[in-house]
């Protein structure tokens, strides 16, 4: 049966969230006194990948989460400042600006008008809501899904049951969810049985556990799988 709804994940997905996180990390270690130095950046992602894939896995808050990425990178680098007002901070800055993925404007445009897309993000609903309006993405979609909003992160069950819940015409046959990350979307997808097609322009390697329908690394692959 061919795909009617295709289900979004927007950070490094839609909108190029690298770029954006760099950016707002420099901003808002700046504030706080500290040369962003790309050495700084990956302690610091490191950490934010430890305690969102706490976050995942309801081991951790969206809070708690949120603000020990900092107060452990401040730790480490030796630095002082309020973990509470350090994401603060980051968070304004990151509802400032928005970049695409290569082609994904394009791609939205045209597979809009052939399908039903659905956005499925997991963020804050602030930050999130700022960086759409700024993109201007809203008008692809038939329904956008933050995961603060819904109460619920992705790849649980209860978020993809609340999204699944608003689509009136809902077909788990008909129904791809397309993502970067493999414990989120892939995962998700994976929780209710539905096909799942793996963007991944960082050519990262599969991990186990995770089944992945399709793989692409640029939009120029959809196409065909949407034949
Ligand atoms: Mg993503």
């Amino acid at each position: 049966m061919p795909y009617r709804i295709l289900l979004f994940d927007c950070d490094n997905t839609i909108l190029d969230f690298n770029t954006a996180e760099r950016n707002a990390i420099a901003q808002t270690f700046a504030d706080f006194g500290i040369p962003c130095s790309d050495d700084i950046l990956k302690v610091y992602h490191r950490y934010n990948i430890k305690h969102w894939e706490l976050l995942e896995n309801k081991i951790e808050t969206r809070r708690q989460c949120l603000e020990k990425r900092f107060a452990e990178t401040f730790l480490e680098i030796g630095a002082k400042g309020d973990p509470v007002k350090v994401n603060k901070s980051y968070e304004i800055y990151l509802s400032r600006g928005h970049w695409f993925m290569p082609g994904a404007e394009e791609m939205l445009e045209r597979v809009s008008k052939t399908h039903d897309l659905y956005l499925i993000s997991n963020g804050n609903q602030f930050v999130q809501e700022r960086r759409f309006k700024s993109s201007g993405i809203t008008k692809y979609f038939k329904g956008v899904f933050v995961s603060e909003a819904v109460g619920a992160d992705k790849p649980s069950k209860e978020f993809f049951d609340a999204v699944i819940s608003s689509i009136p015409d809902w077909n788990r046959e008909e129904a791809l969810v397309i993502g970067d990350s493999l414990t989120s979307d892939i995962k998700g997808g994976n929780n209710i049985g539905a096909d799942t097609l793996w963007y991944n322009p960082f050519g990262l390697p599969l991990r186990d556990g995770f089944r992945v329908n399709y793989e692409i690394s640029s939009w120029d692959g959809l196409w065909e799988i949407l034949r």
